[in-house]
C-alpha cells in the first residue's frame, strides 16, 4: 500500500527522515571501525604487558587519536546539530541516536588544543596514580598489603600507619585533579554543557540537579539502617581495639578498608564454606558454570570467539609478560565479539565475579539486535550494566541455589543473621559514599568550581556527614584525600553509577523473587527459570533506545527506589536495634 500525501510538510518530514536515517546508517559502520580498532588496541594492552616494550601504547594512542578525531569532526558535530534542531520530524529511535553521538561527540569536540591538552592531563594523572611508591616504615608495599593490614591488624598504631601510608599519593596528585578538572569543564562547556558533571549526568536524560535530589533521596531511605550499623560499628570496634571510650565518630584508620567503603570484613560467617568445595574444581569448570547458569535461563551458549579470544585464566608463573588481573568485559566491535579479562581461579570470589562478568557479556548479546543501531548498544544507563551482572552473581552465591547445584550440603546450618549483616556491610554502607562522599565531592569540584585549597576540607566535612567517619588527625590542605580514589582521578563524575546499581539490583531481584520465582529473596535458587530468563532478556534486549526510567518501570511497576533493599535488610533492622540498646546514637 501506498499513501501519497498532499501535504509538502508531510513530504519535508519523511525527506529529513530519510537523509537522517542515511546519515546515521553511514555513521554507525564508520563508528563500529574506529571503536573496534580503540577497543582492540585497548584489549591488547590489558592482555599483554611487557616491560619495556611500548607497542602497545603507542598503538592504544593512535587508535584513540582516530576515535577523537572521528568523533571530534566539526561537519559530523555540525550535520548532528542541524538534524536535531529539525527532531519533531525525526523518529524518537533516531533522536535517540543522534542525542547519544553529540553525548559521545562533546568529550573529543570543540577546541582541539584543549582536547589534546585534556588527554595528555589524563595520562600524566593515571601515571602518577598507579606508578606511585607506596612506603610503610621505609619499606615499599603494594596497595594489596595494605589493604591486609585494614582488614585484619589489630594492633591501632599499625593500622594507623598503614591509612596514613595509603593517603601519601595524594599530595602529588593534587595540582594535576585541578588542572584536570579546569580541561574536563572547559571541553565539554564548548557543547554547551554547564560543567563536566552536568555532562556526565545528562546521559541519564538528567540534570546535574536532578541526580542530586535522587542521591539525596536514597541515601536518605537507607539512612536509618545506616545510623545502626554506624553505632554497631562504633561500639564493635571499640571493644575489638581496647579504646577506653567510644568516640562519636568512627575513626578512619578503624575500618576495614580505605576510605570506608566496605566493612564486610568485620564479621564472619559460619556454615557456608563454599571455597573447600571449589578448590577441588578447575578453572575452567568455574567460567563454565558461570555460562550454564545464563543458559539455564534461557540464554545462548557463549560464542566460540569468546573462549578463543577471552583472557580468563592467571598467566603461567614463567610467563615473560603481565596481564591486567582486574576482571572486565568486553563488546569489541559491538557485535558478536565479546570477550572478558579474568584471572579465575577456583574460588568463592572468581565463582561470583564469573558470574558478574557475564552478566555483561549477556548484555552485549542480547542488545546486539537489528533493533538497536551499534552506537546505542549500550546499557538502559551506566548502572543497569552493572547491576544485572551484580544480581546473578550474588543470586549464585545464595543457599538455596548452591544446594540445588550439590556445591553446599542440605542439611548446613548457616547463621542467617550473621549473612545479612555482612551484606549490609558491603551494599549499605557503600550507599552514603558512593551517593554523598564521591558524588557531593566531585559536584562540588565541577559544578562550584570548588577552589583547590579548600579541596581537603570540602573532602572531609562531606565524609563526616555522610559516612560520619572522622580522621585521626588534621589533614591540611597538602594532603588531596579525595584524589587517592581512582574514580576521582580516571573515571570521573560518575560515581553514583555504583550506587544505582545496587538499588536497581535489589529492586529488580526482589520483583523476581516475589513475582516470578515466589521465593523468600534471602535465599532464591534462579537455576533454570525460563520465565526469569525472558523477563531478564526483556530489559536487555532495547540497550539505550528507551528511556532508563521507562525500562524499569515497565519491568517492575515502580520507579527507582531503595525500598526493595530496605525490605530485604528488614530482619537485621531488627537484630540492629536489640543490639544496639542503651546505645549512644550519634548520626
Ligand atoms: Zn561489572
Amino acid at each position: 500500500m501506498i499513501v501519497v500525501c498532499l501535504f509538502a510538510s508531510c513530504r519535508q518530514k519523511e525527506n529529513i527522515q530519510q537523509e537522517a536515517q542515511q546519515f546515521l546508517d553511514s555513521f554507525n559502520i564508520s563508528y563500529e571501525k574506529v571503536a573496534t580498532a580503540y577497543n582492540e588496541a585497548q584489549w591488547q594492552s590489558q592482555i599483554k604487558i611487557t616491560e619495556g616494550d611500548s607497542t602497545n601504547a603507542m598503538n592504544e594512542r593512535k587508535a584513540g587519536d582516530a576515535y577523537a578525531a572521528f568523533l571530534g569532526d566539526s561537519l559530523l558535530i555540525n550535520k548532528v546539530s542541524y538534524f536535531l534542531q529539525n527532531d519533531k520530524d525525526l523518529t524518537e529511535l533516531q533522536t535517540t541516536s543522534l542525542k547519544k553521538i553529540l553525548y559521545i561527540a562533546a568529550n573529543y569536540g570543540g577546541n582541539k588544543e584543549d582536547v589534546s591538552s585534556r588527554i595528555a592531563a589524563d595520562n600524566k594523572q593515571t601515571a602518577a596514580l598507579y606508578g606511585f611508591h607506596y612506603m610503610l616504615n621505609g619499606k615499599e608495599v603494594t596497595t594489596n598489603q595494605i589493604d591486609d593490614i585494614l582488614r585484619s591488624e589489630t594492633d591501632n598504631n599499625k593500622r594507623l600507619a598503614a591509612w596514613f601510608a595509603s593517603k601519601e599519593v595524594g599530595k602529588g596528585l593534587k595540582d594535576g585533579l585541578a588542572h584536570l578538572r579546569d580541561l574536563r569543564n572547559k571541553v565539554v562547556q564548548g557543547f554547551k554543557y554547564n560543567d563536566f558533571f552536568s555532562y556526565q549526568v545528562s546521559d541519564y536524560g538528567m540534570s546535574a540537579d536532578e541526580m542530586m535530589a535522587l542521591c539525596k533521596k536514597i541515601n536518605e531511605e537507607l539512612r536509618p539502617l545506616y545510623r545502626e550499623l554506624h553505632t554497631y560499628a562504633r561500639y564493635e570496634l571499640a571493644k575489638k581495639y581496647g579504646a577506653k571510650n567510644v568516640p562519636d565518630y568512627l575513626p578512619t584508620h578503624w575500618l576495614p578498608n580505605r576510605w570506608g567503603q566496605d566493612w564486610s570484613s568485620m564479621v564472619n560467617v559460619e556454615g557456608i564454606n563454599l571455597d573447600s568445595v571449589l578448590k577441588t574444581k578447575s578453572a575452567e569448570w568455574i567460567v563454565k558454570q558461570g555460562e550454564d547458569f545464563y543458559k539455564s535461563l534461557g540464554y545462548d551458549a557463549l560464542p566460540q570467539g569468546f573462549w578463543d579470544k577471552s583472557s580468563l585464566y592467571p598467566l603461567p608463573a614463567d610467563a615473560n609478560y603481565k596481564k591486567n588481573n582486574h576482571a572486565s568485559a568486553w563488546h569489541i566491535d559491538l557485535e558478536k565479539d565479546v570477550r572478558s579479562l579474568m584471572s579465575v581461579e577456583p574460588n568463592s570470589e572468581w565463582f561470583e565475579t564469573s558470574h558478574h562478568e557475564l552478566g555483561h557479556i549477556y548484555y552485549y548479546m542480547s542488545y546486539t539486535n537489528p533493533d538497536v543501531p551499534p552506537v546505542l548498544r549500550e546499557g538502559a544507563n551506566r548502572a543497569f550494566h552493572e547491576a544485572f551482572g551484580s544480581m546473578i552473581g550474588m543470586a549464585a552465591m545464595q543457599k538455596a541455589f548452591l544446594q540445588n547445584k550439590g556445591l553446599l550440603p542440605t542439611n548446613v546450618i548457616t547463621n542467617d543473621t550473621m549473612k545479612l549483616l555482612q551484606e549490609a556491610l558491603n551494599y549499605v554502607t557503600f550507599i552514603p559514599f558512593a551517593t554523598g562522599t564521591m558524588t557531593e565531592f566531585e559536584h562540588d569540584l565541577y559544578k562550584n568550581n570548588l577552589p583547590e585549597n579548600e579541596f581537603n576540607k570540602r573532602w572531609w566535612d562531606i565524609v563526616k556527614e555522610y559516612q560520619g567517619i572522622v580522621p585521626a588527625s588534621e589533614r591540611g590542605e597538602e594532603y588531596c584525600d579525595a584524589a587517592t580514589k581512582t574514580h576521582i582521578n580516571d573515571d570521573a563524575a560518575q560515581y553514583y553509577d555504583y550506587a544505582l546499581s545496587y538499588v536497581i539490583l535489589f529492586q529488580v531481584h526482589d520483583y523476581i523473587s516475589k513475582n516470578i520465582l515466589k521465593q523468600d529473596p534471602h535465599n532464591t535458587n534462579y537455576y533454570g527459570n525460563k520465565e526469569v530468563g525472558t523477563f531478564l532478556k526483556n530489559i536487555m534486549k532495547t540497550g539505550a533506545t528507551k528511556d532508563w526510567r521507562k525500562v524499569l518501570k515497565d519491568a517492575t511497576g515502580s520507579d527507582l527506589s531503595a525500598k526493595a533493599m530496605l525490605d530485604y535488610f528488614e530482619p537485621l533492622m531488627k537484630y540492629l536495634k536489640e543490639v544496639n540498646k542503651g546505645r549512644k546514637y550519634t548520626l
